[in-house]
């Protein structure tokens, strides 16, 4: 079993009701087990600032499945909830995105899977849900919580657990 922790995304539909419903199908198509999840995050948008506000949360989970095979399943859960690639601007609005941040301490650089994920650093959207599930997990040689503690979190606001 593998430990892997994964960051949701979206700011198109019912966001946090496809985040429950994306959430029951990592574990089911991925075998895994749930160990956390955050609670969910509006987070201002980022790098494409024309567009409506994300909500972002992670979870982390235990999984038979390797990283590619796990991408590979994330890739599909965000296609089955409404995600099309090919219609898409980079960082612009989007029903689902699941990036996988960390699989055990697995570092590697393929042409499909960056591990740990490239941007992970520069995102607080990121990060401070991950802070609040695995404040202390080294990541890429750096604590969460420090990693966090060097960004702007301007406009992460953490919604209500009443949904
Ligand atoms: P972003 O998540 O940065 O907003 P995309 O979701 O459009 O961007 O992903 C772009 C590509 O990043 C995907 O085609 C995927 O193969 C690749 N990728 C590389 N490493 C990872 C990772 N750790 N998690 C998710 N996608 C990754
Ligand atoms: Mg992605």
């Amino acid at each position: 079993m593998a430990r892997a922790l994964i960051a949701l995304g979206g700011n198109v539909g019912d966001v946090r009701a496809t985040f429950r419903k994306a959430i029951a199908n990592i574990c089911g198509m991925t075998q895994a087990a749930l160990l956390a999840r955050s609670s969910d995050y509006a987070t201002p948008p980022w790098g494409d600032v024309e567009q409506a506000p994300f909500v972002n949360a992670c979870v982390e989970i235990d999984t038979c499945l390797d990283a590619h095979a796990l991408l590979f399943a994330l890739q599909k859960i965000e296609s089955k909830f409404g995600r099309d690639r090919r219609k898409e601007r980079r960082w612009g609005p989007r029903t689902l995105d699941l990036d996988l941040i960390a699989y055990d301490d697995v570092s590697l650089n393929t042409a499909e899977l960056t591990l740990p994920h490239p941007r992970l650093f520069e995102r607080a959207f990121v990060l401070v849900p991950l802070a609040e599930i695995a404040p202390d997990r080294v990541i890429g040689g750096r604590s969460v919580a420090s990693a966090l503690a060097g960004l702007s979190t301007d406009g992460i606001e953490r919604l209500s657990d009443a949904i």
